[in-house]
């Protein structure tokens, strides 16, 4: 379902964006400005935002009209957390989407097709926690696929049934029967949101894993639930990896059963996240 959407998409839009100030006329128009070549300020702007704002590297396609500025923000979020995350979790989206269309949901993913809203987004820290979700969706249904078709188990995704062997089966099995029916408590689960789907609680857990590691090892060090659901993203999907940046305060050891509803919206030291990417070597 996710394909027909992607096929609508306007390319070109890509090129019409192209950027005023390479213009080589004589006088450049921006807005409702005429600036002279002689005046340096737009010039200099866009060189520095060549050079702070980073570009994808890939292919992807855009939804919906949008302008440079708003463009280039969108792309340097994505690209931060492209570098950021484990190369093969980014490597399995296949068909990315940038979306200026403020009707759509925030997000949407699955299989290996993600799009992400960059418009009607309060503030780059959220756009940037949607992203981190939606990337778990795309490695839990893209990524960790069944390597034989062994055992059918009781989750179907998108139509489909999963097989034993797909390595997200573990952390599903931990709390749901199938698809709906639960078998855990509330306080099991990284949030409220998870509580909606084995595939939610996915996303969920990662983002939570990537963004809020303090958190939720506090989480899991009071509960065993959890404990092993931080375990099956740090050995099975991070590979040993873990996130230790300067987050969010912790809760005080009353409210440690308490979850919040929604990861995407829960506060994150931003910089501190965004800082890792100087010190991963991928
Ligand atoms: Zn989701």
């Amino acid at each position: 379902m996710f394909r027909q959407l992607i096929t609508g998409l306007v390319l070109s839009q890509l090129m019409l964006i192209a950027s005023p100030f390479h213009s080589p006329a004589p006088k450049v128009v921006y807005g409702s400005y005429i600036m002279t070549p002689e005046v340096a300020a737009p010039t200099r702007e866009a060189h520095q935002r060549s050079r702070t704002f980073l570009t994808l590297d890939r292919p992807f396609a855009t939804q919906g009209k949008v302008d440079s500025n708003t463009l280039a923000r969108c792309e340097n979020n994505v690209a931060q957390v492209f570098d950021i995350l484990p190369a093969t979790h980014v490597e399995a989206i296949k068909n990315l989407t940038l979306s200026f269309d403020p009707t759509i949901r925030r997000g949407l993913a699955g299989g290996n097709t993600l799009i992400l809203r960059c418009v009607n987004v309060p503030n780059d820290a959220e756009m940037i926690a949607v992203l981190v979700h939606e990337i778990g969706h795309v490695v839990d249904t893209g990524l960790l696929n069944a390597s034989k078709y062994d055992l059918k188990t009781k989750f179907v995704d998108r139509g489909k049934v999963v097989y034993s062997s797909d390595p997200s089966t573990k952390l599903y099995g931990v709390s749901w029967e199938n698809n709906r029916s639960l078998k855990g408590m509330k306080r099991d689960f990284v949030s409220g949101y998870a509580l909606e789907s084995p595939y939610e609680e996915f996303a969920e857990t990662y983002i939570m894993y990537v963004l809020h590691g303090p958190l939720f090892r506090l989480y899991a060090a009071h509960n065993k639930v959890l404990k092993m659901k931080y375990e099956f993203m740090r050995d099975v999907v991070f590979e040993g990896v873990e996130y230790n940046f300067a987050s969010e305060k912790l809760p005080p050891i009353l409210q440690v059963m308490d979850r919040h509803y929604d990861a995407t919206r829960l506060d994150y030291g931003l910089e501190s996240f965004l800082a890792l990417r100087g010190s991963t070597d991928s």
